[in-house]
């Protein structure tokens, strides 16, 4: 089982990691403006694909390997019981295994397989899937995911709100939520709690300005660990993205993160 923090290898980590942030710059943006998709709809094949290298052919339930045309993909929570059509509920599954499972509960079908519902996987959650983040903050997210999957039904649309809610609330509590409030206490909350993600992506004072500015609007936080995650060419990418994004309220939301950014620019260079 590939618990947060289990201690596999660090290259498979790796691996693992690079392969989540590829799927999820394509297929995970309702973290913040809960967009998400509640039809069934066909997966398209690039990420089914994408999802059975990520999962590395093997059957998240029975553990087993198989060849890709043995296998699907599996919503772990039933989307006839509130799944979400998304990357944090996709699972490689066997036939075997998808059919024994059908429509039945996650926590239902774990306990036939002697599995527990914490040992099973989340993938694509962009903190959880951070290895750059600290470990206590993924556990706490791991922890709420969960919860959620042992309740009997879960909740669909409303999960990602309330996981956010949930995660906001907790996050506070821990020493790293305590530490950062005392330390950039100007801050909104908001903006404040995504600093630990901002920190693993920003390579610059300027990368850090401009991530800041993003996160305080729900459609262009979104991005932060999705489109933009460490390696990304942060300024670039946003000044692409602020004249040619598909959706104009983004692109509205990304020209006014980039006119605060241009303005703090200047008000630190006159300080200078
Ligand atoms: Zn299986």
């Amino acid at each position: 089982m590939d618990r947060v923090g289990d201690g596999r290898s660090h290259r498979v980590a790796d691996r693992r990691s690079q392969e989540t942030d590829r799927l999820c710059g394509r297929a995970m943006r309702d973290r913040f403006t809960r967009k998400s998709k509640t039809v069934r709809g066909r997966m398209r094949q690039n990420v089914k694909q994408d999802v059975l290298r990520r999962d590395d052919y093997t059957c998240q339930y029975c553990r087993k390997k198989f060849a890709a045309a043995d296998l699907t993909i599996d919503h772990l929570i039933p989307m006839a019981h509130g799944g979400l059509d998304e990357i944090t509920n996709y699972a490689t599954c066997c036939e075997p295994c998808n059919q024994r499972k059908a429509d039945m509960p996650l926590q239902d079908f774990a306990k036939t397989i002697g599995v527990e519902v914490k040992d099973l996987p989340v993938h694509g959650d962009p903190i959880i899937d951070n290895n750059d983040l600290p470990i206590q903050i993924r556990l706490l997210r791991k922890s709420i995911f969960d919860k959620e999957r042992e309740r009997k039904f879960a909740t669909g649309s409303g999960f990602q709100k309330k996981l956010e809610k949930i995660y906001r609330r907790t996050f506070w509590s821990t020493p790293i939520g305590v530490a950062l409030e005392s330390e950039i206490p100007s801050l909104p909350g908001h903006v404040r709690i995504m600093i630990p993600e901002i920190r693993t992506i920003a390579t610059s004072k300027e990368e850090y300005l401009l991530l800041v500015e993003l996160a305080k609007s729900a459609s262009t936080r979104n991005l932060i660990g999705t489109t933009l995650t460490a390696g990304a060419d942060v300024i670039n990418i946003v000044a692409s993205m602020k004249e040619r994004h598909g959706e104009e309220a983004v692109r509205k939301r990304l020209q006014q993160a980039w006119t605060r950014y241009q303005k703090e620019l200047e008000r630190l260079a006159t300080r200078a």
